[in-house]
Formats: C-alpha cells, sequence, structure tokens
C-alpha cells in the first residue's frame, strides 16, 4: 500500500506541555485510520499538525513524499483547501446558505463558477442519502443529515485525505454508527484516507487501524480487526 501521508518524528510544545513527544505515523491510499486517546493527549494536535493547521517545532509531515512544512503560509493553505477535506464535531456549515451551496463552496473559493459548483455538488447528494434535502439550510437538517452535508463538502474537491476531528461527538449512538460507516466507506470509494479523532470505540472500529495517543506518544500500533 503506498503511504499518502506521513509525520515523522513529529514534537509540538506549548510553553512548558509537550503535547506531542516525537510520533510518527503514516496513513496509506484509502486506508482509514482512527486516532484515540483520553483528554488532553494530544490528538487534536497530532491532527492539525498532519493537516498542516499547525506547524511542528521538530519533525516533518510529507504529502505522498514531499514535505509541506517548510511551504510558506499561502502554499499551505492553498494545500489544505486543495488536497485535504475536513469534517469537524459540530459541521459548520454556514447557515445561511442552502445545503448545496455548502457544499459547492469548497470549488467556488478555488475559482469555479458558481452555476458549475452547485452542479458538482449536487452529484453528492444521493451517495450521501441526502436527496432532496439540497436547498434547505443547515437550520432545516438534522444533525445526521448536517453532518453528511459536511462529509459531501470535505469529499466535494476530491482530497487525498480527509480529517475528521469528533466527527460524531454531537450525534447519537444510532446516528453516529451510520454517519462513520458513510464517512469510511465514502471516502474510501473516492481513494482517500481518512485520518479521524474519535473517543468513541465503536466509532473506531469502523477504521482499518487505531493509533493510542498517550501523552503525546503513540501507544500502540497493532492492526485493528474491522468488526
Ligand atoms: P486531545 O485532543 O487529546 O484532547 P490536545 O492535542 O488538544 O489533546 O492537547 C494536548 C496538550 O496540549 C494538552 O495538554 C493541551 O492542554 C495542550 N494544548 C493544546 N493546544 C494548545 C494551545 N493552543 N495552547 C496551549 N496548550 C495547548
Amino acid at each position: 500500500m503506498s503511504t499518502v501521508l506521513a509525520g515523522l518524528g513529529l514534537v509540538k510544545k506549548y510553553g512548558s506541555t509537550t503535547a506531542l513527544d516525537g510520533v510518527d505515523v503514516e496513513v496509506g491510499e484509502r486506508e482509514s485510520l482512527a486516532v484515540m486517546g483520553p483528554s488532553g493527549s494530544g490528538k487534536s494536535t497530532l491532527l492539525h499538525v498532519l493537516a498542516g493547521i499547525v506547524r511542528p517545532d521538530d519533525g516533518s509531515v510529507l504529502l505522498r513524499g514531499k514535505a509541506i512544512d517548510g511551504l510558506n503560509e499561502n502554499r499551505l493553505s492553498a494545500l489544505r483547501r486543495k488536497r485535504f477535506g475536513f469534517v469537524f464535531q459540530f459541521g459548520q456549515l454556514l447557515p445561511e446558505l442552502p445545503a448545496e451551496e455548502n457544499v459547492a463552496l469548497p470549488l467556488m473559493l478555488e475559482g469555479m463558477p458558481r452555476g458549475q459548483a452547485v452542479q458538482q455538488a449536487r452529484r453528492w447528494f444521493a451517495p450521501l442519502g441526502l436527496d432532496g434535502l439540497e436547498a434547505r439550510r443547515p437550520g432545516q437538517l438534522s444533525g445526521g443529515q448536517a453532518q453528511r452535508v459536511a462529509i459531501a463538502r470535505a469529499l466535494v474537491v476530491r482530497p487525498d485525505v480527509v480529517f475528521a476531528d469528533e466527527p460524531t461527538g454531537a450525534l447519537d449512538q444510532r446516528t453516529s454508527e451510520k454517519v462513520v460507516r458513510l464517512l469510511a466507506s465514502v471516502t474510501r470509494e473516492q481513494g482517500a484516507a481518512l485520518v479521524m479523532v474519535t473517543h468513541d470505540a465503536d466509532v473506531a472500529a469502523h477504521c482499518d487501524r487505531v493509533l493510542q495517543v498517550r501523552d503525546g506518544r503513540i501507544s500502540n500500533h497493532s492492526p485493528f480487526t474491522v468488526s
């Protein structure tokens, strides 16, 4: 399996707190990786460093073999928009825009005309079980529907990697299950890798591998059997 994203010897300190203490991690093509661990163990920091949002103090992040940490802020933010997709705990959809325009937004940010971007965005609604909800505003969607719109928005640029930070944190157990299953399967079908922070073992079980983080270090590297 070829490596899409790698973090090598990642160190990140906040004052006297060492959030990441020398982390090595690799994600392969179409692979899904769950990052678990107690609160404060460094999960979000790891996700943010891998996604080029936070720069490491030491170590390197490689996207398809190329270091991204040396890029200036403009190039790094362009890379994040084009090559990465993001799903957060609370979808972070823009409340005043219909669902289809929320999904189209990353394409418009890349300069695609609105009509064309919305047309492309609409193609994602049926595969995500959102048929007929294109014109709804986020306030008119259930929590699970809103997260599926957020998944469509993450995938619309056809990213190399989707990063998800507690994507089911605001959902009930049954909806969580459905949303994470869809997130893992659609991401894989699109040929993207998935890096997902979650505190929920049932959610993590939908990923190919689980990484346990403790005190800024990886405490396991074992394969995980998908149930
Ligand atoms: P987790 O996601 O596992 O809860 P975090 O990565 O958020 O852990 O945090 C790891 C450690 O780094 C914690 O001790 C946290 O308080 C600290 N930390 C994270 N972000 C910051 C920040 N922006 N400023 C100061 N300390 C931070």
